[in-house]
């Protein structure tokens, strides 16, 4: 597959580059992704994030050591929420903690692509693979979010999300409340209990007066109607759900859930039981027609009232989808064709440049308003000083912006037939636009940045924010509290906010009482989060969620890592060169070192011990790595964290490092499959609890062993 971002076109063939390339496209895949499945604010266009995407599994098949099982080429993106204030600062909509249930049958994703080729390819492999008797299922591809409706005895029993694909999210309520969904089916013959997927999706003309509303209320727009959609299903208020006029269109029926000879007659099933399916697919049998069906929707798409983001290929026969069958993330019998975002023109006013939190400077286009894709666009990202050149782009151009999935759009181009006479080149400017350092451009970098960290404002406030974010110290506080401290001069580097009165606040603009005791007790409260996560909100380069967790259980306390050399820290697991050299820097930094004493007089959690002083941890798991899979009597975090508290490390795939696939109830039936495949041993929970000391498990004498192992289904 050829999609590549400018980014992706980098030489990585050397090891340590590679090495810190994974790292660093690893934590931005899962952050993008967090942003976009939980939060709905997505950060980057689909095309990019796809890129980035594919740039990882190349980087990772180049270098098959450096591949892990819980790397973002292997799992289905999550939407699963999670308790929390928003890591962007972006506030969310008021939401529950919804009740999670496993899916019968995994919700896989689909294999992408943005290239015809590829999707010759794919019916070359298919013909192969199947011979000449099948055909093709072409449907559109529906831009909203995943559902997965099940009906017992003709009435809607459940909705769940499609969560993390084993899991989802319970949203039954709200989806009882969307038009078009019967809650009671008509017509006769449907199972008397059976799983049926499709897509809740908001037609731009909710869309527009949802932003509107939105707008009027002083509340941030959503920034498509794919994220309007997800965001308003999962609304605390089922009225208010349903009030924004949400509608689903259904394209999936699990073979093993119902079975029929083919796609087009389970979906002819469906409508006859009252079901809403899409009128506009079409069987296809050859390359040639299913172009011809791609090429016409590429135009026809922008009459629908609705967002589609591409076309999906499905073999239509399923006795041909079980010869095909599914890799861990997708089915092998489908993929979807994605659309190129749509293109407007108009004038680029002037150029803005903005320092962003990591001291990364981006040049920003004022524009000309203009429509596109449902909204109105005034600006546009540039990217850095070598897009700009590549674009050749002058102040008074004529240029094409291009919207994705992000707010802010892209300039994909210039209209050089319309250049007015006399224009120059934009300058990019030699000094940092906050704080006047001059900018420097490492090698390898694309972007300029600002050197002067420990002093540039918007890096430092960027630090509080992640300090205080929920993966972090979880303080609830967003951007505009840290601005406004900030900007008092009351914080400068997180230790600060541990000196900050009650009596302090209520003298600022905006607290209250109830705020100002909220965000104390806060504070207050993150003196006792984990080692590892106070690790993590250091901010150190490089050092990830998951990187701090384990440079903190293999060192235990902050001096070991302090103390450690080079050679030592990379005796941690998964840290290599680039890794080390960034721990090391760190931490013979005299300001840095201030900074680590000042937080540890707060009382902040400095090694393993401390934190786990007063729980009845142990270390009777210690060396062992535990994959979980299914349900269990307590939920998965807390079975997770049991793991962690008793030494052993969590792992999301099996592999043959695994100690024990942990089965709850219905477990993945890949993950079984694997266990069996490797020989690694499959526990229930009974026999889990049992290994630990007495009086450490919730439930020692309760809890489903290993049991009804169901198979794989799509979507
Ligand atoms: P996907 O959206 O590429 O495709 C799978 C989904 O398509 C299915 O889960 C289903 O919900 C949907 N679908 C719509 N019509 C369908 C039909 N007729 N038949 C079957 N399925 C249909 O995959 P995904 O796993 O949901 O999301 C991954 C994609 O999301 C990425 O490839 C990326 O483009 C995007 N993403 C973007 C960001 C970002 O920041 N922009 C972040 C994360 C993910």
């Amino acid at each position: 597959m050829s999609v590549r971002t400018v980014e992706a076109n980098k030489n990585h063939t050397d090891r340590k580059t590679a090495e810190a390339r994974i790292a660093e496209l690893r934590e931005r895949l899962r952050e993008y992704s967090r942003l976009y499945y939980v939060d709905n604010a997505p950060a980057v266009s689909d095309f990019e994030f796809d890129g980035l995407m594919r740039e990882l599994a190349d980087l990772e098949s180049m270098y098959p050591d450096m591949a892990t099982p819980d790397s973002p080429t292997q799992k289905v993106g999550s939407d699963l929420e999670t308790e929390g204030v928003s890591y962007a600062g972006i506030e969310r909509e008021a939401r529950k903690e919804f009740a999670h249930y496993p899916h019968r049958f995994p919700m896989l994703s689909l294999g992408n692509t943005y290239n015809i080729g590829e999707v010759e390819d794919f019916a070359e492999r298919a013909l192969k693979t199947l011979g000449e008797d099948f055909t093709y299922c072409c449907e559109l591809k529906f831009d909203g979010t995943a559902i997965c409706l099940t009906y017992r005895d003709g009435r809607l029993f459940r909705a769940l999300t499609r969560g993390d694909g084993v899991v989802g999210d319970d949203v039954t309520d709200n989806v009882m409340n969307i038009a078009g969904i019967p809650r009671r089916l008509s017509g006769s013959g449907y199972p008397a209990e059976f799983e049926i997927r499709g897509e809740i999706l908001m037609p731009y003309e909710a869309f527009d007066r949802l932003n509107r509303e939105r707008d009027e209320n002083g509340e941030p727009p959503f920034a498509n109607p794919r994220n309007a959609a997800s965001g308003s299903l999962k609304l605390l208020d089922p009225l208010e759900s349903g009030r924004r006029g949400l509608q689903c269109i259904l394209y999936h029926i699990p073979v093993d859930s119902a079975s029929f000879p083919t796609q087009r007659e389970a979906m002819e099933a469906a409508a006859s039981w009252g079901l809403p399916v899409s009128d506009k697919s079409r069987i296809c049998r050859d390359i040639k027609e299913i172009e011809e069906f791609i090429s016409y929707w590429d135009t026809a798409r922008r009459d629908l009232p609705y967002a589609t983001d591409g076309i999906v290929i499905k073999i239509n026969e399923t006795s041909c989808q079980k010869a095909l069958g599914y890799t861990a993330k997708f089915p092998r019998w489908a993929v979807a064709y994605k659309f190129r975002a749509e293109q407007a023109l108009t004038k680029l006013v002037s150029i803005d440049y903005q320092v962003g939190r990591t001291g990364a400077v981006t040049p920003v286009a004022n524009l000309e308003p203009v429509h596109l894709s449902g909204t109105t666009v005034k600006r546009a990202t540039l990217n850095n000083a070598d897009q700009m050149a590549v674009l050749d782009i002058r102040v008074g151009d004529w240029v094409y912006v291009e919207k994705g999935g992000e707010i802010i759009p892209k300039i994909t181009g210039v209209e050089l037939s319309r250049r007015p006479a006399g224009s120059r080149p934009p300058e990019f400017p030699a000094v940092c636009p906050d704080c006047g350092a001059a900018l420097v451009k490492e090698e390898g970098e694309a972007k300029w940045f600002c050197p002067d960290s420990d002093n540039c404002p918007t890096q430092i406030k960027g630090r509080l924010l992640h300090f205080l974010s929920r993966k972090a110290m979880n303080v609830i506080a967003g951007e505009a509290t840290v601005d406004q401290l900030y900007n008092l001069g009351l914080v400068r580097t997180p230790a600060d906010f541990y000196s900050l009165r009650k009596e302090q606040l209520l003298f600022l603009e905006g607290w209250q009482e109830r705020s100002a005791q909220r965000f104390i007790d806060s504070l207050n409260a993150s003196r006792g989060a984990a080692f590892e996560k106070v690790l993590f909100a250091l901010g150190i380069r490089y050092v990830g969620e998951q990187t701090a967790i384990e440079v903190a259980r293999h060192f235990g306390d902050m001096d070991a890592i302090a103390a450690a050399d080079r050679e030592k820290l990379m005796e941690v697991p998964d840290v290599g060169e680039v890794i080390a050299d960034s721990i090391y820097a760190y931490f013979r930094n005299p300001a840095h070192l201030d900074e680590i004493r000042r937080l540890r007089e707060a009382g902040l959690n400095f090694s393993v011990a401390e934190q786990s002083k007063d729980e009845d941890a142990s270390d009777v798991l210690a060396g062992k790595i535990i994959v979980i899979s299914g349900n269990f009597s307590i939920s998965r975090d807390e079975m997770k964290a049991l793991i962690t508290k008793h030494g052993g490390k969590n792992s999301s795939s099996v592999s043959g490092k695994t100690s024990w696939l942990l089965a709850g109830e219905k477990p993945g039936p890949e993950k079984i499959r694997k266990a069996g495949e490797l020989g690694v041993p499959v526990i229930g929970e009974k026999d889990f609890f049992a290994m630990l000391p007495s009086g450490s498990g919730t439930a020692a004498d309760a809890g489903p062993d290993c049991s009804g192992i169901d198979g794989p289904s799509l979507f």
